[in-house]
């Protein structure tokens, strides 16, 4: 532990069972076990990605303060994955699931360990996590890439339109 506060972005996504009860659990147990959640996004419906399944998921982005450090939380949301039922581990593909729970942002921390990559390398690409977290946090500027995550939001919508 340290003893200050970080300020944490997670990514949540589910597309099993009572979605949004999934969600907030989740939200809850991190409440309980990691530190005050100060912001939630909405919650968006989005298509799966990477792989087919029948089952959309719901996504949504958090706003956490922690004394843990980025390994202890990862132990910690990886304890609330399971304890959510999501027991496969991935194995490269992708998955139906429970409940994932990505750690985005962790201060302006780079991080690049083989269990814990930080800020999470794909979500630039990934509407569905950028969307919920230009939501809550549109200034916050990604530590490595520079940009707010309102403008790589935008970023993202241009580059989808130019590809049509
Ligand atoms: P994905 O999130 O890519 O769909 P998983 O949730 O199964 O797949 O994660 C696979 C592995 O990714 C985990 O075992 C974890 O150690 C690793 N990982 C690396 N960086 C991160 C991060 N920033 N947040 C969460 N997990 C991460
Ligand atoms: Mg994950």
């Amino acid at each position: 532990m340290n003893n200050f506060l970080m300020d944490v972005y997670l990514g949540l996504g589910t597309n099993m069972g009572n979605k949004r009860k999934n969600l907030l659990t989740a939200a809850a147990l991190l409440a309980e076990r990691a530190g005050d959640v100060l912001a939630i996004s909405s919650f968006y419906e989005t298509e799966p990605w990477g792989f087919r399944s029948k089952n959309t998921f719901l996504n949504a982005a958090l706003f956490l303060q922690t004394e843990f450090s980025p390994v202890e939380l990862l132990d910690l949301t990886q304890g609330i994955e399971k304890d959510l039922g999501r027991t496969e581990k991935s194995d490269g593909t992708y998955k139906d699931r429970t409940i994932d729970i990505d750690i985005l942002l962790y201060g302006n921390a780079i991080i690049r360990k083989e269990r814990l990559v930080i800020p999470h390398p794909l979500m630039q690409v990934r509407r569905f996590v950028m969307e919920p977290l230009a939501e809550i946090a549109p200034f916050v500027i990604h530590p490595v890439l520079g940009k707010s995550m309102k403008d790589m939001l935008e970023n993202l919508n241009n580059d989808e339109h130019e590809q049509k």
